[in-house]
């Protein structure tokens, strides 16, 4: 990076500022929401290894004009005050971008994970749950962290068990944290989601020509080249169902110790299993090594989707990467001088907190569920069913009419009669959620004159949705 680059948080604060520049909020009211409400810093001792380690972890929130504040707690060495309030204000934006009913909040804990033993990591984490915990900084009603880099279900299991240790006569403590796995009070769909999400962005935008016309792009992703950086949760499950579902070639994968290329396209599967047992894509028999990772996301392409960390593409390297479209799957890949150099190039970036959203869209879903105590489709499935056998069977009735002339297709009784299970509830809701989120941005990318992209159109419509939340009842 540059020496004038913005920090992440100063990156978030300058888009922010861009978008609040074309509005008309009351006065003071802008200040209010761009900063960070509260930062608390925790530091912990453990006994490990023969002696007391000490970690430092962050819980910051951004913005309480909804509660409970929702945002996940990330596990890497670099964490810092800095990038978890970015990463907080981007939650606000993106819950309410998404319409899900939170503030923004934000995690995270210094630590590599990979330098400790699964028991070991256990011991750490509860000993930072507790102290979140015992300050309400996890609580069902006013925080609910969720996974995010270096952390996953079982992180969120063993948080969700320290509060319910803490608190034993709460009947929603699981609604404490989400992310957990299905057997301690998740949700079908949770893991995937966010690379989900990434998909169902991608086939919304696809879906408007001239949306596509503007990053020239024509068609649809069947074919189109992809190169994803970070095959991690998010990439991994993002480039899976592009390449498997949507015909997608992913034609380079980067990762910490260099990418993997194929022109044909890569078989993510393989790749990923390799990475599970090597740590890393060295060595990968399923496609070329190249060492220089970074210089990868400057490769020719169709889409990039950078999925691993911050500031990834900055202004040292903006102006080479040749993609005409980006789709943050990270949070805060490109940073705000990179975003101006890539705007004024006509590259078109599908920002962060739409493009990310699915994450804690679907963590809404397991959150309500967790409050409603009840599955998703457990009332109504097997109902569903039985109205769609009274039609079928009444087709099939129709079809033995030798005059009509007509069958049913094959797999159409199968397919028509199976009702709807907690997974194709949370897919669906994922799909309208990401449909209708982009249809908010587009129309205010397609309506302004002074709107030229879909991040300040997406923060337009979060930073008026978070100021007539304020407005209504106060600060
Ligand atoms: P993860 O830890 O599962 O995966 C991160 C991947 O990126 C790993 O494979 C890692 O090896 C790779 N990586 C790390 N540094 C790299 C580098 N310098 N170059 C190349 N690869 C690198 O994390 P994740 O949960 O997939 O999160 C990735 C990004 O997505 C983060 O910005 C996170 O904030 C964001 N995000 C995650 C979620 C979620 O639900 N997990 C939701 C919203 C946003």
């Amino acid at each position: 990076m540059t020496a004038a680059e913005p920090t992440f948080r100063q990156s978030v604060e300058l888009m922010f500022n861009r978008a609040a520049a074309l509005m008309e909020l009351p006065p003071g009211l802008e200040e209010k929401i761009r900063v960070c409400n509260s930062t608390y810093v925790v530091r912990f001792g453990v006994r490990l290894r023969g002696e007391v380690r000490t970690f430092t972890g962050y819980r910051s929130v951004h913005s309480e004009h909804m509660e409970p504040v929702k945002g996940g707690i990330r596990y890497a060495a670099n964490v810092n005050q800095d990038e978890v309030e970015a990463l907080a204000s981007l939650m606000t934006f993106k819950c309410a971008l998404v319409e899900a009913p939170f503030g923004g909040s934000k995690g995270g804990l210094c630590i590599d994970p990979r330098q400790y033993e699964e028991h070991e990591l256990e011991q750490i984490t509860r000993r930072f749950a507790y102290e979140l915990i015992k300050r309400d900084l996890i609580n069902p009603s006013q925080n609910v962290p969720a996974p995010d880099m270096g952390t996953g279900e079982k992180e969120m299991a063993i948080m969700a068990d320290q509060y319910a240790r803490m608190n034993t006569t709460d009947i929603n403590a699981r609604a404490c944290v989400t992310g957990k796995p299905p057997n301690a009070g998740g949700i079908q769909g949770r893991v995937e989601a966010t690379g989900r999400g990434v998909q169902y962005a991608l086939q919304e935008f696809f879906r408007y020509p001239e949306d596509v016309a503007k990053a020239g792009l024509d068609g649809s992703l069947d074919g189109k080249r992809v190169i994803v950086q970070g095959l991690g949760n998010v990439g991994y499950h993002a480039a899976l169902f592009l390449s498997t579902e949507d015909g997608c070639k992913i034609t380079h994968v980067i990762e910490r110790d260099g990418a993997l290329t194929n022109p044909e396209g890569l078989d993510i599967a393989l790749v990923r299993d390799w990475i599970a047992h090597h740590g890393g894509v060295r060595g990968c028999p399923h496609g070329h090594y190249i060492e220089e990772g970074l210089k990868v996301l400057e490769e020719d392409c169709d889409i990039l989707i950078p999925a691993a960390i911050e500031g990834v593409i900055n202004m040292g390297n903006a102006e080479r990467v040749k993609a005409p479209l980006i789709i943050e799957a990270a949070n805060g890949p490109v940073t705000a001088g990179a975003d101006e150099i890539l705007r004024h190039k006509g590259t078109v970036i599908i920002p962060d907190l739409y493009a990310n959203a699915g994450g804690v869209t679907v963590s809404y879903f397991e959150w309500v569920k967790n409050l409603s105590h009840i599955r998703f489709g457990r009332m109504q499935r097997r109902q569903e069913e039985a109205r769609h056998e009274l039609i079928v069977n009444e087709l099939e009735r129709l079809s033995k009419d030798k005059e009509l002339g007509w069958s049913l297709s094959p797999n159409f009784k199968e397919k028509y009669l199976k009702g709807a299970g907690e997974l194709e509830l949370v897919r669906s809701g994922l799909d309208d959620t990401m449909r209708g989120a982009y249809q908010s941005m587009r129309e205010v990318w397609h309506s302004r004159n002074d709107v030229t992209d879909l991040r300040t159109a997406g923060f337009l419509v979060s930073i008026s949705r978070v100021a007539s939340s304020y407005q209504a009842k106060g600060l």
